[in-house]
């Protein structure tokens, strides 16, 4: 390994770190400093801001942006908060013990981005064949809301790409799969009545009985369907309702039922057609509301939505992170990320990362210096597999 790079990524680290970019804060100081820093290396850049203009995802990319064949290294400049966590030191001041790295962000996954920093003037230099694009997200500790904009300008402006890396912590191991995340809204309004006169009111707790009922047969068929082969801990994709408010009184019918339901799709699980079923039971029962009291809503709104990560049949960004690190292992996670978002895109995808989970939104966040280090080599590898000869 080349000494020089790991101490550039480290020190490089230590500057993305001091910029506290806790998902409800802007992080547009944070990408001011990592386009200068590209652009110095000769790296072509484009924002793709949020509609507030608060925050931008961030493109940068070395080699020719018209030549199939690309690999996008992706990652996001959001960190989780700190508030209620005990630091033994600053969460935004870099500091080594023991041959780790702590601060906020430093494995989830400010190491990851780094290292691709750092890696630049390399890419930079190398005669590459096909692009290697840096595509830096903002919001995804809270939904990854910022990244489809952005893949939707790679997919538009940008020959196909061969392979996504997304680099969130797994020990640089290839990870092929994750579960997604599809969360539901419910808001059921009836009419109040004194509770004796059931004809003259329309009590939505109890309209919001059948959808329940339908949820939690739902999740036991996602339980029922999960194939015997599968890695996922545990082997199903889930659905929970996880809060319900309805009603003010024993006595009034309820106006109001509100409830959340949050499903964590397996790749085999269809969220589209789960999402159909729903919609259809709330007309129905909007409908049957509404001879009662004919201002009765049903209304089921999506609040969140990231797609799994299923493994793909002969996957090129799979065989590249292979190569690249000799991890050959198959491994999947029960976490999600942005890399359903790319994959549901059309773009061959896996997760492949330094740091552990285990330490992401932690108190005393770390990374290991030899994951770092690990990742460098990653990056070295990746320009060699992409030079042109
Ligand atoms: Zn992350």
């Amino acid at each position: 390994m080349n000494p020089d790079q790991t101490t550039s990524s480290r020190a490089l680290l230590e500057r993305l770190i001091s910029f506290a970019t806790i998902s409800d804060q802007s992080n547009l100081p944070l990408v001011d400093f990592i386009e200068d820093h590209l652009s110095k290396v000769g790296a072509k850049t484009r924002r793709v801001p949020s509609a507030d203009g608060r925050k931008s995802n961030l493109m940068a990319w070395f080699g020719p942006q018209d030549a199939p064949g690309g690999v996008i290294l992706s990652g996001h400049t959001d960190v989780v908060p700190i508030e209620g966590q005990s630091w033994t030191s600053d969460p935004f001041t870099l500091t080594e013990r023991d041959g780790r790295l702590y601060g906020r962000g430093t494995c989830d996954m400010k190491g990851f981005i780094a290292c691709a920093l750092s890696a630049a003037p390399l890419f930079a230099r190398t005669a590459l064949e096909a692009p290697i694009l840096f595509a830096f997200s903002y919001d995804e500790e809270v939904g990854c809301y910022g990244a489809p904009a952005m893949i939707d300008e790679i997919v538009a402006d940008f020959a196909k790409p061969l392979a996504v890396i997304i680099g969130e912590p797994s020990e640089m191991k290839v990870i092929t799969g994750h579960k997604g995340l599809h969360g539901l809204e419910f808001e059921i309004i009836g009419k109040a009545a004194h509770s004796s006169l059931v004809e003259n009111g329309a009590c939505a707790n109890t309209y919001a009985i059948p959808l329940l009922a339908m949820l939690h047969e739902e999740a036991r068929a996602m339980r029922a369907a999960a194939p015997h082969d599968s890695r996922f801990d545990p082997p199903y994709g889930t659905l929970t309702i996880g809060q319900i408010k309805g009603g003010t009184a024993d006595n009034i019918l309820a106006e109001r039922c509100h409830f959340y339901s949050l499903m964590r799709p397996a790749p085999w699980d269809d969220t589209v057609a789960f999402e159909t079923r729903l919609l259809a039971k709330a007309a129905e029962i909007e409908a049957e509301m509404k001879i009662y009291a004919p201002q009765s809503r049903v209304h089921v709104r999506r609040a969140s939505f990231v797609p799994p990560l299923g493994k793909e049949v002969q996957g090129r960004a799979e065989e590249l992170a292979r190569a690249l690190t000799g991890d050959n292992m198959e491994r999947v996670v029960s976490y999600g990320t942005e890399a359903g978002q790319f994959q549901h895109a059309g773009i061959s995808t896996v997760v492949c990362g330094p740091g552990s989970i285990a330490q992401a939104h932690q108190p005393d966040e770390f990374i290991a210096v030899s994951e770092l280090e690990a990742c460098d080599r990653f990056m070295k590898n990746l320009a060699r597999r992409m030079r042109k000869d």
